[in-house]
């Protein structure tokens, strides 16, 4: 499997960060468009927090559209992107997302949302702090991926340099050992908003993982039509990265 015929991070409009245009329908039209052939759609777990245990039914909605195209030649997942609460590794309403998806990617860093505990200010505080955020949702057992691991501390990634080794080396251990993937997330890497050595620092990190054979997961992160399968593929071939190291969910039966 090509790296770029997979997409495991896509939102779809029931999620308010997403454009209306991201229904189901047109995401698998413009992934068979784009010669995708695995797919993942993966509702933020945030509307629940503000709404309650009702917003479920999201997971629910999204599943009975998905049935439709199961005939295309597209494999579709349902995923959910859970966020992460606090540095324990706990997840917002972890357990009932995960009865109703075939995987879950945890969200380690989204501070900037109100219910998630803030990260010490001292820089490299900040750093270790998510680090061990990552470390414990290793330990959890209702992750499958990690979502975009340290992009919320790049500043402090870029700082550490190849001093972090360490911990990647230690992520990565844990990574295979527990059978999980780390998500290689496309937003370094099309947006031209990063400063070079942050894109730097963060391909060392991959190259680390890489190297001990990690599973990635693939993902866009889309929230428009557009951005639908753009995955750093080109990182593959770049830091020479097997194709076998690229992470598939298992299909769950759900009656
Ligand atoms: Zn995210
Ligand atoms: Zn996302």
């Amino acid at each position: 499997m090509k790296p770029t015929k997979v997409d495991l991070h896509i939102h779809t409009k029931y999620c308010p960060c997403a454009k209306e245009e991201m229904t189901v329908k047109s995401i698998v039209n413009k992934a068979l468009e784009r010669g995708l052939k695995v797919i993942g759609v993966t509702p933020h777990s945030y509307p629940i927090v503000e709404q309650g245990l009702k917003r479920l039914k999201t997971y629910e909605k999204v599943r009975e559209e998905i049935k439709a195209f199961s005939n295309s030649n597209l494999q579709i997942f349902l995923g959910a992107e859970v966020d992460c609460i606090n540095s324990s590794g706990t997840l917002v309403a972890g357990k009932e997302i995960a009865k109703r998806v075939d995987y879950i990617l945890a969200a380690p860093g989204h501070y900037h949302l109100s219910f998630v505990n803030k990260p010490p200010q001292n820089k490299k505080e900040k750093f270790y702090y998510h680090h061990r955020t990552i470390s414990n949702l290793l330990d959890n057992p209702l992750v499958s991926a990690i979502a975009h691991p340290y992009s919320s501390v790049l500043e402090e990634m870029n700082i550490l340099g190849k001093s972090a080794r360490k911990c990647f080396e230690e992520i990565a251990l844990k990574a295979k050992k527990k059978k999980k993937a780390i998500e290689i997330n496309n937003k370094f890497f099309i947006s031209n908003s990063y400063p070079v050595e942050f894109i730097e620092s963060y391909k060392f990190f991959i190259k680390v993982l890489a190297e001990k054979r990690v599973m990635f997961l693939l993902g866009s992160d889309a929230h428009s039509l557009d951005n639908v399968g753009k995955v750093p593929g080109n990182i593959f071939e770049e830091l020479d990265i097997s194709e076998s190291q690229i992470w598939l969910p298992q299909s769950r039966n759900f009656a």
